[in-house]
C-alpha cells in the first residue's frame, strides 16, 4: 500500500462521474470592479452595523446553534408572508438545499429535470449525487418551450424538476401559466427557485397551497447576504417534515443565525436596496440597448445577460480595465456570444459602461 501514491489512489477509488468533473471555477476578484456574482453592491448604514456588532460581541459562540432556528425562522416567516399553514426548512444557501433535495428524492433510476440554459448547479449536484440528469433546451427567446417540455415530463417521468423564476444566467421570469402547467404535468416534484425574488415581479409562493408537488426555495444570498450563506424551502410539512430528517443538524451557524434576523428585523432596508438596483438595472438595460453591437435581454434579476459579437476579447477588454463579470461564451451553445453582467452601483455601471466602450473601440 505505500508504494501508491496518493494521486493513483484517488483515481482508483473515487467514482469516476467525480475524477471527470471540472471544479466549479471562482476567479480571485481582488481589486476588480466586482460584478461577476450577483452579489447586492450596497453595504449596511452605520447604525446597523453597530448594531449588529453588539450582538454578535455577547453570542455563545462556544455553544452549538439552535438546530431549529425557531427565531429566525419566525422571522422568515414573517417578512416573507408565509401562509400558517407552510412550513420553512433552512439551508447553508440554497445550493446546500438542492443538494438535500437530490439526496431525498435519487431513488434507483431516479431523474432529475431542468432547462437549459439554467442553474448550473442543477446538474452539477446531480453529478454529485450520482442521480440522472435531463435538460431540455429553451426557445431561442429563453422562455419556456412548454411542448417539449410537457413531452420529456412523459417520457422521463422525473421525480424532481428544477425552474428558476427568474431564471439564471438568462435572466427572464418564465410565463407563470406554463410553470403551472408543468407543475401539474410533474409526476414529481417541482421546485421553483426563487433565488432573485427580490427584483421580480412575481412570485409562487402564495401559489403553494394548490400544488400538492409544489416547493419555493429562496436564498437571501443575493438580497445582500451572500456571505452568511442562507437559503430555505417554504412548502408544506407533509414534505419539509420528511425533507428535516435530511439536514445536517448545525448547518447554519450562531452567526448566520443571529445577523439574519437583525437584518430581517430592518427588512426594509434590503428591500430599499433592491428597489435602486431595479431601477439600476432599467438604466443599464437602456445604456446596454444603445450600443448597436450589443443585444441586451430583458432581465427580472439582479443581472443583464447581453450578447456581443468577440464576446471573449470583450470579456478581456474588461477585465484589463479592471470590471470583472462573467463570461458565458463557450459553455452552452445557446449563450454563444454571451456575457452577464451584475447590476452595480451607479458608479460601478458608469465604469463597467466605460470600460465597455474603450474594449469596443480596440476590438
Ligand atoms: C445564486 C443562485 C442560487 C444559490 O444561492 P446560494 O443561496 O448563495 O447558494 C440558487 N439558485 C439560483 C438560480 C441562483 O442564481
Amino acid at each position: 500500500m505505500p508504494s501508491a501514491s496518493a494521486s493513483s489512489l484517488a483515481s482508483i477509488l473515487l467514482r469516476r462521474e467525480i475524477l471527470e468533473l471540472h471544479a466549479y471555477h471562482v476567479p480571485d476578484s481582488t481589486g476588480y470592479v466586482k460584478l461577476d456574482a450577483m452579489e447586492n453592491p450596497y453595504r449596511l448604514p452605520r447604525v446597523l452595523c453597530d448594531e449588529i456588532a453588539e450582538a454578535v460581541a455577547s453570542v455563545a459562540i462556544n455553544r452549538y446553534p439552535d438546530p431549529a432556528a425557531a427565531s429566525l425562522k419566525e422571522k422568515i416567516r414573517d417578512v416573507i408572508g408565509l401562509p400558517p399553514e407552510m412550513d420553512i426548512l433552512l439551508g447553508n444557501g440554497s445550493d446546500e438545499l438542492i443538494q438535500l433535495l437530490a439526496m431525498a428524492l435519487n431513488k434507483p433510476g431516479a431523474t432529475l429535470l431542468g432547462v437549459e440554459p439554467s442553474f448550473v448547479m442543477y446538474r452539477m449536484i446531480a453529478t454529485f449525487v450520482g442521480m440522472r440528469y435531463v435538460g431540455v433546451p429553451l426557445g431561442v427567446d429563453f422562455s419556456l418551450d412548454l411542448p417539449r417540455i410537457l413531452v420529456a415530463i412523459k417520457r422521463e417521468q422525473p421525480a424532481l424538476v428544477f425552474l428558476a423564476y427568474p431564471n439564471n444566467p438568462t435572466g427572464n421570469l418564465f410565463s407563470a401559466e406554463a410553470v403551472a402547467q408543468i407543475i401539474e404535468a410533474s409526476p414529481g416534484l417541482v421546485v421553483v427557485d426563487e433565488a432573485y425574488y427580490a427584483f421580480a415581479s412575481d412570485s409562487f409562493l402564495p401559489r403553494l397551497a394548490h400544488y400538492p408537488n409544489l416547493l419555493v426555495m429562496r436564498t437571501f444570498s443575493k438580497l445582500g447576504m451572500a456571505g452568511l450563506r442562507l437559503g430555505f424551502l417554504a412548502g408544506s410539512t407533509a414534505w419539509l417534515g420528511q425533507l428535516e430528517k435530511l439536514r445536517l443538524p448545525y448547518n447554519v451557524g450562531v452567526l448566520p443565525q443571529l445577523v439574519a434576523e437583525k437584518l430581517l428585523e430592518h427588512h426594509d432596508v434590503l428591500l430599499r436596496q433592491a428597489e435602486q438596483i431595479k431601477l439600476d438595472r432599467a438604466n443599464l438595460y437602456r445604456q446596454l440597448g444603445e450600443i448597436a453591437a450589443v443585444q441586451v435581454y430583458p432581465s427580472e434579476a439582479n443581472f443583464l445577460l447581453f450578447r456581443i459579437a468577440n464576446a471573449t476579447s470583450v470579456f478581456d477588454g474588461l477585465k484589463q480595465r479592471g470590471v470583472l463579470i462573467k463570461n458565458l461564451n463557450g459553455g452552452h451553445p445557446m449563450l454563444q456570444g454571451c456575457l452577464r453582467v451584475t447590476v452595480g452601483t451607479p458608479e460601478e455601471s458608469g465604469q463597467f459602461m466605460a470600460a465597455l466602450q474603450e474594449s469596443l473601440c480596440h476590438e
